[in-house]
């Protein structure tokens, strides 16, 4: 006796987006794994794009990114699938043969529905960033700030470096507009201190995934830039380029002076120092007072930043 089950050979599953139209993916390298969400259609359009991985940028196709919630809820779905067209298919063969005779027996088959194999549902986990790709228009969510982006695998750095100038150049305005001269100080102050240190994250983000092509890698990945003179000689021995060459003497000097300022405020309470002298020759400042930071110096800052940051990611980069 043959039978000729009508099982499905394949079941299409759609994954579906979570409220906001976001939809996880799960790098598939091992020592990864890491978990984010991209709004499908809002970036690079066309057939059978890979998608890169925005934390390690391992690049495959979209198939391979499923999460593993994703692919347990898949795998549910195609259970419950096939355990109901094999119950329907059972359900074709019931027979029931009376018993003939008095010695007779009879014979029969009922086939009685089962409990459906539960579905594993689940819910997309929250990110901490949202970002749009400024190269493809690509919305997507990660953890962190850094990243590539899953679409046209660039890397967000300088949009991240040039959306911190741009909060800067606003906290700025916002202390022109603020009478206390006690809290404008603070603002103009702190506001330098965020120009600083979005350099110097975005400086060693650049440095770290362009490590690779460093001299060597190893040391490339510890160069801070919170100190421009050393971040410098770091970059011409590391890559064999001058930070310093982008922009004129005077800018670099300004950069320098300002990095300093902000080694002030952020360890001996704005106070200057034989060391600032040392490093900046400011002839305006005097040891035991207060260093003075202005709105000017902090807009020309933002400027000469921007000018560095893209001449550094050009370079570490080559
Ligand atoms: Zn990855
Ligand atoms: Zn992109």
């Amino acid at each position: 006796m043959s039978f000729n089950l009508d099982i499905p050979k394949q079941i299409s599953i759609p994954i579906q987006a979570d409220e906001n139209g976001f939809t996880g993916r799960e790098c598939p390298q091992k020592e990864c794994e890491g978990y984010f969400k991209v709004k499908f259609g809002t970036g690079l359009k066309g057939e059978n794009l890979p998608c890169h991985c925005p934390y390690c940028g391992h690049m495959a196709q979209h198939d391979q990114f499923y999460t593993k919630e994703q692919i347990k809820y898949a795998e549910s779905v195609a259970m419950r699938e096939i355990t109901q067209a094999f119950h329907r298919e059972l359900k074709k063969l019931e027979f029931n043969h009376p018993a003939r005779g008095p010695l007779g027996i009879g014979i029969s088959m009922k086939v009685k529905p089962g409990a459906p194999i539960p579905l594993k549902h689940y819910r997309e986990k929250r990110l901490e960033t949202e970002i749009t790709c400024d190269q493809c228009t690509l919305q997507y969510a990660i953890y962190g700030v850094f990243a590539y982006c899953p679409d046209c695998g660039a890397h967000n750095s300088p949009q991240i470096l040039s959306k911190n100038m741009e909060l800067a150049i606003k906290e700025l305005d916002l202390a022109m507009q603020i009478e206390s001269s006690d809290l404008k100080q603070h603002l103009i102050d702190d506001s330098l201190e965020n120009v600083v240190s979005a350099f110097d994250g975005f400086g060693r983000e650049i440095v770290r995934v362009n490590a690779h092509k460093a001299t060597a890698p190893d040391k490339a990945e510890y160069i801070s830039f919170q100190n421009l003179e050393n971040a410098r000689k770091n970059l011409q021995a590391l890559f064999s380029f001058d930070l310093a060459s982008s922009v004129d003497i005077k800018d670099w000097e300004l950069a320098i002076r300002c990095f300093s300022k902000r080694h002030l405020l952020a360890h001996k309470m704005g106070v200057v120092d034989q060391k600032y002298i040392g490093d900046t020759n400011d002839t305006s400042a005097t040891i035991g007072r207060r260093i003075k930071i202005t709105e000017d110096e902090v807009h020309s800052l933002v400027l000469v930043v921007q000018t560095l940051g893209k001449y550094l990611a050009k370079e570490v980069s080559k």
